[in-house]
């Protein structure tokens, strides 16, 4: 059997489905080592937060995108030793390569949109409630846990038609009072789907029903909808004024956990020296205290 030489349209053909598949892997690469990068280069808890939540699901999607090019040229040199020429096997192939590309691309798509949300939702709460430290001193902050339930809007914002309501983190530094803020925009966060189970439930509309007046909260109705089973759901919550320090600063430290907890009464009892009783605004402080506990020379800040 005689050897036949592959036209020269061929060869060029293969040539560049292997240098393209070769440079869009390694685009889709490269585009996702630039975002962890960046990522890796914000200090600040906050504003990395800000960064992957407005980015991270671009940045898969847009990877498992190049991803699916980098297929499409490599199933287009399928056999590509025994094609001579442009034949109807080419044009098959062709076809092929442009489906299976695709295939590639909106699998992706589908895990980044739907599935992974969950994941990102784990990857934030992680980086929205790690402990902050004071700047000035470096000190452990606390996040009070008072104003979870209440949003805020931006001041003047109320008379805006598109408005977007935030929450509001308020970190504090129990022993000189230091306060940071952090807003997070409350339609930017996608919440659990009560019908699905996906992290796919984001805010559509948002709705001011009451008025916040300088005595009352004001009321705020959000409209979720679920971008997977579209699910539709609508929450009140109160809308609160504060948003300065000065509206925070007198605020006393909650429990995370037992939001109803106000105080830690302790009760140390002595067969010899009789019973003593404290009362501490936190559990910190009473553990703190319980450490260093000395029968007789125990701290009167406390005791009651
Ligand atoms: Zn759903």
């Amino acid at each position: 059997m005689d050897y036949v030489e592959a036209s020269p349209f061929i060869n060029a053909f293969h040539q560049s489905m292997i240098i393209g598949a070769i440079f869009m892997a390694a685009a889709g690469i490269i585009w996702y080592l630039i975002y962890q990068i960046r990522v890796s280069a914000i200090s600040d808890f906050h504003i990395k937060y800000d960064f992957i939540n407005r980015n991270e699901i671009k940045t898969l999607k847009t990877t498992a995108y190049l991803f699916g090019i980098a297929a499409g040229f490599m199933i287009n040199l399928y056999a590509s030793d025994k094609m001579k020429d442009i034949e109807v096997w080419f044009f098959a192939r062709l076809a092929i390569s442009i489906f299976g590309g695709t295939l590639v691309g909106y699998v992706g798509h589908l895990i980044f949109e739907y599935y992974y949300p969950t994941v990102l939702h784990k990857k934030l709460l992680k980086w929205r409630y790690t402990p902050r430290k004071n700047p000035k001193t470096g000190a452990t902050m606390r996040l009070l846990s008072e104003e979870e339930e209440d949003v805020h809007l931006e001041s003047g914002m109320q008379a805006e038609e598109n408005l977007f309501s935030i929450d509001y983190d308020v970190w504090i530094d129990e022993k000189t009072g230091d306060v940071k803020i952090e807003k997070y925009p409350g339609h930017l966060e996608a919440l659990q789907c009560n019908n699905c189970g996906f992290y796919t439930m984001k805010v559509q509309k948002e709705e001011i029903t009451k008025q916040a007046s300088a005595t009352e909260p004001g009321e705020l109705v959000k409209y979720y909808e679920c971008t997977y089973c579209k699910m539709t759901r609508a929450t009140a919550f109160n809308l609160s004024n504060k948003q300065t320090e000065a509206d925070y600063k007198n605020l006393k430290y909650k429990f995370k956990v037992n939001k109803d907890i106000d105080l830690v009464k302790l009760e140390i009892h002595s067969t010899v020296k009789g019973k003593k009783q404290y009362e501490f605004q936190n559990l910190e402080e009473a553990q703190k205290f319980l450490t260093e506990f000395d029968f007789d020379k125990s701290d009167k800040r406390y005791e009651v």
